[in-house]
């Protein structure tokens, strides 16, 4: 990886910061068919999202996701 690359990565408190901003509070569904609550930070499963690409993200619970 190049170093000009690797500046432009956003540290990892950024995307915390969009997922709490965006998912607190919420719940879902996921495409495994099981459930993910972000309420006060009690998550009933884990989150897996897959990234084949941007177009096609996967998101299911951990537990699918091995
Ligand atoms: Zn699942």
């Amino acid at each position: 990886m190049e170093k000009t690359q690797k500046q432009a990565y956003e540290p990892p408190e950024a995307l915390k910061s969009i997922l709490s901003q965006v998912l607190a509070g919420r719940r879902f569904r996921l495409e495994c068919g099981h459930h993910i609550t972000f309420l006060g930070g009690n998550l009933a499963n884990d989150l897996t999202i897959r990234n084949g690409s941007a177009e096609d993200l996967k998101v299911i619970c951990a537990q699918c996701g091995y």
